[in-house]
């Protein structure tokens, strides 16, 4: 496996990866913020499948992007692991790790690129409610990612499914030739979404936090008012529900087929989702 941090290396390993010179490193991408768990191996083995389906790379790139945190607290606590990181990404196969530096991805006094964001990162009155800004500076990475990168494909989670609709689209209306593959959320055995945030939560708070999944399977279950259903668990358990929707899956528009859910447990915000719904 290697381990590239600068554009230079990046083109040293494309070479080195097609045996002629190369203008990127192709193959499967999966963009991580690191402090991986089982959900980013799945998704890493899943790169590393589909890769070796057309003998191309398995990249996966660990990058704690700043501009995408509303808080600078947030972004200051989000943990960092990189050394137990490429253990995991060496043991589920992955091909080369791209850990760039901030001046890598942002170059000090280069003008900042934010694509047009689509209708699915500003209108659903989700996450762009209550984390403005943060799309821009996630199409923001994940553009300079796929240019710097060129993958024909890249695998993005479905536990953050307004996420993977906005790259998604961004990548569509940007004309980009990547396809975005998306995974299925895994879980730990309660229930509750894996992610980096959880290692905040105590006893308690993770206790309150099962009601996320609890109101999710909820909504599936309800014949009609899935967001009734959600409600009415949620309103039980120590939680600050910001969201607890059931929308159109693709645009987060009216309609049905995904239930979202955002909620504080303690000083940890947690997103998950399902479908909602569908046969
Ligand atoms: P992050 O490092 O949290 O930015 O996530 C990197 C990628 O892993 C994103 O595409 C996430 O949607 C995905 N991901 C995070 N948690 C999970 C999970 N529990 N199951 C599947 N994918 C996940």
């Amino acid at each position: 496996m290697l381990v590239i941090r600068t554009p230079e290396e990046l083109s040293r390993a494309a070479t080195r990866l097609h045996r002629a010179a190369a203008p990127s490193v192709g193959g499967v991408l999966v963009p991580t913020m690191g402090a991986l768990h089982a959900g980013h191996t799945a998704l890493i083995r899943r790169g590393v499948e589909l890769a070796k389906g057309s003998a191309a790379a398995c990249v996966v790139s660990i990058f704690v992007n700043p501009t995408q945190f509303n808080q600078p607290s947030d972004y200051d606590r989000y943990p960092r692991t990189l050394d137990a990181d490429l253990a995991v990404c060496e043991a589920a196969g992955a091909t080369v790790v791209f850990a760039p530096a901030q001046e890598v991805m942002y170059p000090p006094g280069a003008p900042v690129q934010v694509p047009p964001l689509p209708a699915v990162a500003t209108e659903p009155g989700l996450e762009d409610a209550f984390r403005p800004g943060h799309f821009a500076g996630v199409c923001q990475v994940v553009l300079r990612l796929l240019r710097l990168l060129g993958p024909d494909a890249a695998v993005f989670g479905e536990k953050d499914w307004q996420q993977l609709r906005v790259v998604a689209s961004m990548t569509r209306e940007a004309g980009l030739p990547t396809r975005i593959i998306p995974h299925p959320t895994l879980r730990d055995p309660d229930g509750l979404a894996m992610s980096s945030r959880n290692r905040f939560l105590s006893p308690d708070e993770r206790r309150a936090a099962l009601a996320i999944p609890a109101a999710l399977r909820a909504a599936t279950q309800a014949a009609g008012d899935g967001e009734g259903a959600m409600r009415r668990v949620l309103e039980r358990a120590a939680l600050r529900v910001e969201y607890a929707v059931v929308r159109d899956a693709n645009t987060l528009g009216p309609g049905t087929g995904r239930g979202l859910i955002a909620a504080w447990s303690g000083r940890t915000r947690l997103i998950d989702n399902t479908a909602v719904g569908v046969a």
